[in-house]
């Protein structure tokens, strides 16, 4: 496998790479494009034209691969495993829920409570 650490190494402070590449590619969406689509930069480290993500492009000038399977070990190594992503966003959205639900039951109360029981 080649190497994930360096991808990172390349990723960042990579502007004078990204210019001297003809393609680049991100491993936070997998997407492959042209090195002229990167027109954004903070302090020479690129910005995903695709997703706007910082710091996960890289140039075919750094010789890595650009392919998917190489793209998803270094999402993996420097993102997180992409079940492990889902299964996050998915006991966010439930704690996001039960708090959502929680709140408006209280807020429900509230309106419903007569204003004589103000001090309950
Ligand atoms: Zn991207």
């Amino acid at each position: 496998m080649p190497d994930t650490f360096s991808a990172h190494d390349h990723a960042n402070r990579n502007q004078a790479e990204i210019l001297i590449s003809n393609d680049c590619a991100c491993f936070g969406c997998y997407a492959v494009f042209p090195a002229s689509d990167v027109t954004r930069f903070t302090e020479t480290t690129a910005w995903c034209p695709k997703c706007e993500a910082f710091s996960t492009v890289v140039g075919d000038a750094s010789e890595l691969p650009l392919d998917r399977e190489f793209l998803e070990a270094v999402h993996d190594h420097w993102i997180g495993p992409q079940d492990w992503l889902d299964e996050m966003a998915a006991q966010t959205h439930a704690i996001a829920t039960a708090v959502y639900t929680q709140t408006s039951t209280t807020m429900d109360e509230e309106r419903v409570r007569p204003w004589w029981r103000f001090w309950r």
